[in-house]
C-alpha cells in the first residue's frame, strides 16, 4: 500500500495569534476542491492583516478544506467532504486502517480544529467558505440557533435557515456542536471576480464582527459591507426554507428558465414541469437554488422571508 501522504502544510492558510486574548474565528475554504476561492481570499485578507500589523486579538486561523482535491482541482476523489461531519462518520474515518482521500482529508482537518477549539481563549467562530456553478446572489447557510442568526445578520448577504438542517454531515452542523458559532457562505460562481469579492468582504465583516480587530482597523470594512449590501439587493435579510422539491429521475425535471438562485416569486408562479404536470409556487415567497444541473435531486427549494 502506498504511504498516506500528510498534508499538513498545505493545511494552514494562514494564522495570526493576538498578544491580547479574545475570540477565535476559523475559515475554512476549498472543503469542495474546485472551490479555491475562499482558499485565496482567505490568503489575500490575512496576509493583508499581516502586512499592515492590524493589531488583532484572540485567533484567526485559516485552513485548506480539501487538500488533495485543491490540488488536483477536482470537487472531491472518492465523496464530498462536506458530508462527513457526524460524530459517528468521523469516529468511523479514524478507525479507518491506510485512510486514503477524503477519509485522510476528514481525520486531518478535524485533528487541525479540535486544536484550534482546544487552545481558544474566547468564543470560536467559524465559516465554511463556498462557490457554486452556477451565477447567483451570494448567501449564508445558518443553524436555527440565535447565536448563529445573530452573527449571520452582520453580514447583509441573505441567510437561509433550515437548509443546514436538510444537508446531513455538514462542516458547520459538526463545529456547532461543539460550540462554535458557524455560518457557510457561498459567495458566487466559481473563478468570478464578484464572489471572489463577497467572500473577502465576508471575511472582513467577520473580523470586526467578532471583535478580532477593531473597525477603525480595517480600512476595507466600508467597502466591504457596501458590497454585500448592494450584492443582497431588495432580497430579504433572512428567509426560511420550507420546502423541497425532490427529483425523480424518471419524471424529467425541467425548471423553468430564469430563476436566480434565490428570487421572489407569487403564489401559482410555473417555476417547473415534470412528468407528473406543471410545478407552480404554492404561496408568495422565494424559489431558492433552482436546479438547472444535468444531475442533482434537489429541484428547487422554496421559502418565505423572514425579515425583508
Ligand atoms: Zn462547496
Amino acid at each position: 500500500m502506498a504511504r498516506v501522504e500528510t498534508m499538513e502544510s498545505a493545511r494552514v492558510i494562514d494564522r495570526l495569534l493576538g498578544d491580547e486574548p479574545g475570540p477565535t474565528l476559523i475559515i475554512v475554504g476549498g472543503m469542495h476542491g474546485n472551490e479555491p476561492a475562499g482558499v485565496d481570499e482567505a490568503r489575500s485578507v490575512l496576509g493583508a492583516l499581516r502586512a499592515f500589523e492590524t493589531p488583532i486579538r484572540g485567533e484567526v486561523v485559516a485552513f485548506a478544506g480539501n487538500v488533495r482535491a485543491l490540488a488536483a482541482n477536482t470537487r472531491y476523489l472518492s465523496r464530498d467532504l462536506n458530508r462527513m461531519w457526524t460524530a459517528e462518520k468521523v469516529a468511523a474515518a479514524r478507525a479507518t486502517k491506510e485512510p486514503q482521500a477524503e477519509i485522510a482529508e476528514t481525520v486531518e482537518l478535524d485533528d487541525a480544529l479540535n486544536a484550534v477549539i482546544a487552545r481558544a481563549r474566547g468564543q470560536v467562530y467559524a465559516l465554511d467558505l463556498h462557490t457554486t456553478s452556477a451565477a447567483g446572489v451570494p448567501f449564508s447557510v445558518i443553524g436555527a440557533s440565535d447565536a448563529r442568526r445573530e452573527f449571520a445578520r452582520h453580514f447583509h448577504i441573505p441567510g437561509l435557515v433550515g437548509l443546514e438542517e436538510a444537508l446531513e454531515g455538514v462542516l458547520t452542523s459538526y463545529l456547532a456542536t461543539k460550540g462554535c458559532v458557524t455560518m457557510a457562505v457561498e459567495g458566487g460562481q466559481h473563478k468570478s471576480p464578484d464572489a471572489a469579492e463577497s467572500l473577502a468582504a465576508v471575511i472582513t465583516v467577520a473580523l470586526a464582527v467578532v471583535g478580532i480587530a477593531d473597525a477603525a482597523d480595517l480600512p476595507e470594512l466600508a467597502d466591504a459591507e457596501a458590497h454585500l449590501t448592494r450584492a443582497r439587493g431588495d432580497l430579504p435579510q433572512l428567509i426560511a426554507v420550507l420546502t423541497r422539491y425532490a427529483v425523480e429521475p424518471e419524471l424529467g425535471f425541467r425548471m423553468e428558465p430564469g430563476f436566480a438562485n434565490i428570487q421572489r416569486t407569487t403564489s401559482g408562479t410555473l417555476l417547473a414541469k415534470d412528468g407528473s404536470g406543471d410545478i407552480r409556487a404554492p404561496f408568495d415567497g422565494l424559489v431558492l437554488l433552482p436546479l438547472y444541473q444535468a444531475q442533482g435531486n434537489d429541484g428547487f427549494f422554496y421559502g418565505r422571508a423572514l425579515r425583508d
